[in-house]
């Protein structure tokens, strides 16, 4: 993996590391559980980070099917 590749997959270096949340609603988990603080759920704990990035690629992939309806 080359520098650059490494620098995109790790958006925020500032050497606090990443917060753990859910993959439903990017909340925070509850202590020591894989329970999302928000809507009460057993979830996917992820990354912060890795939740920002499935944000724009659901918001990518609407607006590519966008354009598909357009074509
Ligand atoms: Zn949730």
């Amino acid at each position: 993996m080359s520098y650059d590749n490494w620098k995109l997959s790790n958006p925020i270096d500032d050497g606090y590391g990443y917060d753990m949340v859910s993959n439903c609603c990017g909340a925070l988990l509850y202590d020591e559980t894989d329970v999302c603080s928000d809507c009460k759920e057993h979830c996917e704990p992820i990354e912060d980070y890795e939740y920002e990035e499935l944000q724009r690629e659901s918001y990518l992939e609407m607006m590519a099917d966008g354009e598909r309806d357009e074509n």
